[in-house]
């Protein structure tokens, strides 16, 4: 992470700061809605070798307007009170966005994980939910954990398990944390959700015609050029699914280890691969190495996506960044003072509360299937199935033509819980661009996206909060 002035959490106030100047809502309750509403922060020893370990760890609840609260658990070397408050708000923000009826929360744990073993990284997980469970700041009613950066489907069954081990019997338990593996009360589509949220995202943004042609670019995906930093989780889907379904030329791509260029393109899914089997993308057949990883970020290129940590990009390099439009994968990744360089440039910022929201959106969704005790999509398939059949037998009896079997199996196929997951996703990624997109062109003074969708936040969370009768 580079060098910056502002903290993470100021820079996601002077955000809220610059909009709510812009909302019809009393002074006191954006300052209600501004505030973290709980802060623990924790310390526990965990038995490392034959040492003793003192593990510091965070849960924010940042805003109850709505409950549960939610938001992901990150293992990192960077988490401070100070960053996870600032995603703690973020979350709330996000979810008031994209219409998921949950308040903002995030964990951390400040840990490198890649220098634990598994047993260890249980033990810690175990240790950090049995904290949550004492306090009362975990359940499917109170606040729901989720996978962030470091942490994965593994990690959330131990979080499942030990909350199990202390509330038996209570019947929605598996609704106290999402992101499970699709076995252990998980859905499907949830670990490729925030990559594939970001596509739709940014596919949204593409289709305007009017708006593409004022930064120079056609509209539509095809053919574009993306910049890729970070191929975790996030990083990943949003590459695979940005090149297989929007034919959109991944032409760099930046991690720890340093970056690769192509000009023809990398293929994402064969990176990936490589990097497991060799531990780094630098020698990927077809590619260079670039001289260090950062220059990345500054090549010319129509959609920069930064998909790591916060602050990459800062006042220093943000004069030298050449992307037309620049995709929010990762949490806060522009720093408050390196805004106003890229909008005086003319980039469009997809903001990261709008375009990496897919993920606790599926986390939604999951928690749905969770306290419903069923699979989407478990009662109607087969009775849409037959219907379909139905109706294609009669077509054929009208015409007097024969459709084929290959045919017939895609026109009466019901929907499976991954179709749904995925249609509902991307309704929900489409809705909110637009209501986001209404208010930045209407709005006069709105002059950005993450303004836009700031303006809509505060509205919902704020519109909450009246209805609860909690202001007068
Ligand atoms: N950690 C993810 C985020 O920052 C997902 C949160 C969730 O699913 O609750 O949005």
């Amino acid at each position: 992470m580079s060098k910056q002035n502002i903290s993470f959490y100021e820079s996601v106030n002077l955000n809220f700061d610059k909009a709510s100047k812009l909302v019809d809502l009393p002074k006191g309750l954006l300052e209600q809605i501004k505030v973290c509403n709980a802060v623990y922060q924790m310390k526990f020893p965990v038995k490392v070798g034959n040492q003793i370990k003192v593990i510091e760890a965070y849960r924010v609840q940042h805003s109850h307007h709505r409950l549960p609260t939610k938001g992901g658990i990150r293992y990192s070397t960077h988490v401070d009170q100070d960053e996870v408050m600032a995603l703690a708000a973020l979350m709330t923000y996000k979810c008031a966005i994209v219409d998921v009826p949950f308040g903002g929360a995030k964990g951390g744990v400040k840990i490198n994980p890649t220098k634990f073993t598994e047993r260890q990284l249980e033990s810690i997980t175990r240790r950090y939910t049995t904290e949550l469970v004492r306090k009362n700041f975990i359940g499917p009613g109170i606040d729901v954990p989720a996978p962030d950066y470091g942490t994965g489907p593994r990690e959330m069954a131990w979080i499942l398990d030990t909350y199990n081990t202390f509330k038996n019997g209570e019947i929605d338990s598996a609704g106290c944390v999402t992101g499970k593996p699709v076995n252990q009360n998980g859905i499907n589509g949830r670990n490729e959700a925030t990559g594939r949220g970001v596509y739709y995202g940014i596919r949204e943004v593409l289709s305007y015609e009017k708006d593409m042609r004022e930064i120079g670019l056609d509209p539509g995906t095809a053919g574009k050029t993306m910049v890729i930093q970070g191929l975790g989780n996030v990083g990943s889907f949003a590459g695979l699914i940005s090149q297989e379904e929007g034919d959109i030329k991944v032409i760099a791509v930046s991690e720890f280890e340093g970056a690769i260029y192509s000009e023809k393109g990398l293929n994402v899914q064969k990176l990936i691969k490589f990097r497991k089997n060799t531990g780094s993308i630098i020698g990927f057949p077809g590619s260079v190495s670039l001289p260090n990883r950062d220059v990345a970020l500054e090549l010319e290129c129509d959609i920069l996506v930064p998909a790591a940590l916060e602050n990459v990009i800062t006042k220093e390099n943000a004069p030298r960044i050449k992307a037309k439009i620049i995709a929010e994968a990762a949490n806060g990744p522009i720093a408050y003072e390196a805004e106003d360089i890229l909008l005086k440039k003319g980039i469009i910022i997809i903001p990261d509360m709008y375009v990496n929201a897919g993920g606790v959106t599926v986390s939604y969704f999951e928690w749905l299937k969770n306290l419903s005790h069923t699979r989407f999509g478990r009662i109607e398939k087969r009775f849409n199935q037959n219907t379909y059949t139905n109706l294609v037998g009669l077509i054929e009896k009208m015409t007097g033509k024969v459709i084929s079997e290959r045919e017939k199996l895609i026109l009466t196929k019901g929907a499976d819980e991954i179709d749904l997951v995925r249609s509902g996703l991307e309704e929900t990624m489409v809705e909110a661009y637009n209501q986001i997109r209404l208010v930045a062109k209407r709005k006069k003074k709105v002059q950005d996206l993450r303004t836009a969708a700031f303006i809509n936040a505060l509205n919902k969370v704020g519109n909450d909060y009246l209805n609860l009768g909690v202001f007068p």
